[in-house]
Formats: C-alpha cells, sequence, structure tokens
C-alpha cells in the first residue's frame, strides 16, 4: 500500500546514470511508487540515460529486476508495474561524447516540465550541465538535480557551483541531501513551530544541550577506496549532521518558503565559531567480532581516514550562546540510530527530597530506527509510600500514532523528487549554503592533516573511542546511549 497524494504536473525526467546503484535502489523504486500513489501523472516519461548498450526493452527488463528487489509488495502488481514501465524510454550515450544527444532532446515533449538527475559521480556535472544547454535538451524552465557529495572541500564546491551556474540559474538547482526528505526531519520543523509550547523554551535559558547521533552499524567494507579519501567529517558531518543543526538551531523563518528557510540555515553555518582541536574526536574502527579493521577494508595500512567523530559545535548568535551542540557519527557502532536530542536544563530547586527531580527534559526526535518523537518528563511514582519521582517518557511514535499512514509514508527520495516536479527547493541546499558549510569544516580537516595527526582506534560494537565520552564527561554531560 502506498499513500494516495495529489498528481503532480505532467513531467519528463531525465536520469542520467540510469543503470547505477542510486538510480536502481532508489530514485526508479521511488517513482514506481508514487505512480502506484496517484502522484505521478499517467502521461509522465521516464528517460533513462547512461553509456550501457540498451533499447527501451532491455532498460525495461532492468526497471522489472530493480523493482522487483526493491520496491517491495508493490512490485506484485503486475499490473501497475506494466503501466510503469510503459513510461520508460532509454537513449545510449556517453557524457563525454557527441551522440546521443540529439535522440535524448527529441523524445521531450513541449509544454511539460523537464527534469535531469545528475545520478552519477560529480566529476560529470559540469560536462553535463555543458552538454545539456549546448545541445538545448535543457532551457530556463528545466530543473537538474544533483548528488552528494557536492565538493571534496571549498575549493571543488565553489568549482562545482560555479560550473553549474554557467548553465542554469540557482533556482533550476536541486542539490540532494536525502535527510532532508525523511519525515521526522520535517517534523522537527512542524514541531518548532506548528507549537506554542517549545519555541519560548527553544534557546540557551532553557536547553543545556543538543546532541545530534547519526550512528552505523555497517563498516565501510567495499566502498573503503571511495571513503578513504572522504571520512566521516566530509561524508556525514559537512552534510547530513550539518542539516539537522541548522533545523534545530535555526531562527523561525517568516514562512515555510525555500529562500526563507535556507537564508535561515545559512545565519546558523554562518554562525558556527570555529572548533577547537581539543573539541574534536576522531576514530578508526579496529578488527573484531570476526571483522576486519578499517586499515584493511581501506585497503591503506597507513590511513589516518576517520571512521567516527564526534564534536562539540558553538553557535555564536544570542539563541545558543553558552549551549553547546555535540555531534557524533560513526561505523561499526552498537546500533543503527540517528537522532536529535534536545536536553533542557535542570529545575532551578528541587522541593522534594533527595535529588529526584533534578533531572533536565529530555526531547528526542528520532530519524531511524522508528521515526518519532519522544519527551522525558519526571512524573510521580505510582502508589502509596511518600513522594517518589520516576522519569518516563511521553512517546509519539509516528507508527502508533499514524497507524497504516506511516507504513505507506514515501521515502525520503520519493518525497524529494516529487517537489522538484513542483518546483519547490525547500528541501534542498542551496549553492551558498554548502560552501559555507565547507568554510567551516575546511579549517577542521587542515588542522589534523597539518599536525599529521592520527585517529585513535576503538573497538567495532561499541559507542565510539573513549574519547568521546571525555569529550562531554569534562562539561560534566554524558551521551545518549547508543542501543544496539
Ligand atoms: P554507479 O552505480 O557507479 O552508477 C553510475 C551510473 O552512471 C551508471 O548508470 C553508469 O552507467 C553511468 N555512467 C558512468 N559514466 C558515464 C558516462 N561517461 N556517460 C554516461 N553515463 C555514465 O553510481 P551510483 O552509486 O548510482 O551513484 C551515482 C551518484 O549518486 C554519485 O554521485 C554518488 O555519490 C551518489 N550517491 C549514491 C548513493 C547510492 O546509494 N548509490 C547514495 C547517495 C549518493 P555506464 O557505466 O553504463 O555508463
Amino acid at each position: 500500500m502506498v499513500a494516495k497524494t495529489i498528481p503532480v504536473d505532467p513531467f519528463d525526467l531525465i536520469i542520467i546514470g540510469a543503470t547505477g546503484d542510486l538510480a536502481r535502489r532508489k530514485i526508479l523504486p521511488g517513482l514506481f511508487r508514487r505512480m502506484c500513489a496517484g502522484q505521478m501523472p499517467e502521461t509522465a516519461k521516464v528517460i533513462g540515460a547512461s553509456r550501457g548498450d540498451l533499447d527501451d526493452a532491455g532498460f525495461r527488463d532492468f526497471v522489472k529486476d530493480a523493482l522487483k528487489e526493491f520496491a517491495g509488495d508493490t512490485a506484485k502488481d503486475a499490473k501497475s508495474v506494466a503501466q510503469f514501465l510503459e513510461m520508460l524510454e532509454y537513449v545510449s550515450l556517453d557524457v563525454f561524447g557527441d551522440t546521443g544527444w540529439k535522440e535524448l532532446k527529441s523524445k521531450l515533449r513541449p509544454d511539460t516540465i523537464h527534469a535531469v538527475y545528475f545520478s552519477v559521480g560529480p566529476s560529470l556535472f559540469g560536462e553535463i550541465a555543458r552538454k545539456l544547454s549546448g545541445h538545448g535538451i535543457t532551457d530556463e524552465h528545466s530543473r537538474i538535480v544533483v548528488e552528494k557529495p557536492f565538493g571534496h572541500d571549498l575549493e571543488t564546491a565553489k568549482a562545482l557551483n560555479t560550473e553549474l551556474r554557467a548553465c542554469f540559474d540557482e533556482h533550476q538547482i536541486y542539490r540532494i541531501d536525502h535527510y532532508l526528505g525523511k519525515e521526522t526531519v520535517q517534523n522537527l520543523m512542524a514541531v518548532r513551530f506548528g507549537n506554542a509550547l517549545f519555541e519560548p523554551l527553544w534557546n540557551a535559558q532553557h536547553v543545556d544541550h543538543v546532541q545530534i547521533t547519526v550512528a552505523e552499524t555497517v563498516s565501510v567494507e567495499g566502498r573503503g577506496g571511495y571513503y578513504d579519501k572522504s571520512g566521516a567529517m566530509r561524508d556525514m558531518v559537512q552534510n547530513h549532521l550539518m542539516q539537522l543543526l541548522c533545523l534545530s538551531a535555526m531562527e523561525p523563518p517568516s514562512k515555510y518558503g525555500a529562500d526563507a528557510v535556507r537564508d535561515e540555515k545559512l545565519k546558523v553555518i554562518r554562525a558556527l565559531e570555529p572548533v577547537a582541536p581539543s573539541e574534536v574526536v576522531r576514530g578508526q574502527y579496529s578488527a573484531g567480532r570476526d571483522m576486519a579493521s578499517y586499515l584493511e577494508h581501506a585497503e591503506d595500512p597507513d590511513s589516518k581516514t576517520e571512521s567516527f567523530i564526534a564534536m562539540k559545535v558553538k553557535v555564536a548568535n544570542w539563541r545558543w550562546a553558552s549551549t553547546p551542540f555535540y555531534l557524533r557519527t560513526g561505523k561499526r557502532l552498537r546500533g543503527r540510530m540517528s537522532e536529535i536530542a534536545i536536553v533542557f536544563k535542570d529545575p532551578p530547586h528541587s522541593i522534594f527530597e533527595g535529588d529526584f527531580n533534578r533531572k533536565g527534559n529530555v526531547l528526542v526526535i528520532r530519524l531511524q530506527p522508528d521515526e518519532g518523537i519522544t519527551m522525558r518528563v519526571t512524573i510521580k511514582e505510582p502508589g502509596p509510600g511518600g513522594m517518589r519521582l520516576t522519569e518516563v517518557p511521553l512517546d509519539m511514535s509516528f507508527a502508533d500514532a499514524l497507524g497504516d499512514q506511516v507504513s505507506v509514508m514515501p521515502d525520503a527520495y520519493e518525497r524529494l523528487i516529487m517537489d522538484v516536479i513542483r518546483g519547490d527547493q525547500t528541501l534542498f541546499m542551496r549553492g551558498d549554503e554548502v560552501e559555507a558549510a565547507w568554510a567551516w569544516v575546511d579549517p577542521i580537516i587542515e588542522a589534523w592533516q597539518d599536525a599529521g595527526s592520527r585517529p585513535v582506534p576503538y573497538d567495532p560494537g561499541g559507542s565510539g573511542p573513549d574519547d568521546s565520552l571525555m569529550l562531554l564527561h569534562k562539561d560534566g554531560r554524558r551521551w545518549r546511549e547508543i542501543k544496539s
């Protein structure tokens, strides 16, 4: 079952790199589910392109297999699958060659929304942009979607922006960070700005600190070569964790709209203080539990790339002065968990005996697993026996609260592709945001490189290096548990 929604306007979507992993696992199954939900108009067309020597029938076979593998139960409906396959066409082309582009152009229909998804490595982005506009495939109304990684540092991100902006206006460029497409991330904005309860407390006067954790159990096995050039800072902090930090820390935008929201996020990034080396912990997983170490996966026995990072970040503005944000992400940890925890200050005075109610409330926004929101509050322990206090969660699991609607919620990619067609850039990163994030991240990485520092080893299956625990202990705080 898939969520029913209002259809978007008719569109032609070109996917360059349509036979790749991302297209197979996310983009094509996502489009299929949107079709089943009635959101994709019957007249929509999806044109795949890559160097593969396929015709339309060959591409449809490829997509049929992809749906079987990645579209879940929805793909059991043969009629829907057949209907989706009818929407597909294919053009064989090499981004660096000159053939195929004319054919691609001939497949586009006038008076229809045109979007091009660059589902290829970023080294191809500039060339694709030039070919699309040079061959008149795109015009000022077209939209392009580009994938992460958006640059390796500030210089490469700027170069990429320059290449894209030579052919497209900023309002045509959709830079995907799929974290922004997650239901809970948008709920963070709904909770903050749709309730009068939280916003008055959402500041340094009431919030002790904020913890943002993205923990993974997987290793880098199979993608060690790519990951080793990147590391946790570039692969996770510069984009995903930065976006979560921005949405947690930003001022209320004047309205829920692309520029209003992105202006406020940009202000947060620009307000970030430089991070002292003593406030960053880098780790690298060791061998254990019958699995190889990071160094074996990376195939460089001398690699200094981190698979874990924890850091204390300060947002230098009135709202957050004196409230630190602790960020943490890593591979091969005890559990798979992504959450933002807003830890409120302790009550200023205890009227009860003992120290029962000196625990601050915690608002947890869970991205995975089990998307939802929990608030920990202190109550009286039931029964006679005096005034004994205990902590309980006020829990809103989306699955419990919204029932069937959750199991049919579109995944991040589905939602974001439909936003592209609708022309809504709110959940996409703007060029200046990406550059500001790199401008903050680059000096931190350069300082490690200058010092030749090495990440500390950590045991797989735990919560990362002990030094990361110390990062909070020395401030009199502790990380929330990473559960298996
Ligand atoms: P991939 O599996 O290597 O697929 C690349 C696609 O591009 C293939 O269809 C390939 O087909 C095509 N291609 C490569 N060179 C080409 C050329 N010169 N001309 C035309 N087509 C060409 O890569 P991917 O994993 O799908 O990733 C695509 C992008 O998404 C990357 O930027 C990646 O970082 C990003 N991304 C991927 C994931 C994921 O889950 N996979 C997640 C987040 C972001 P041919 O070789 O047949 O041409």
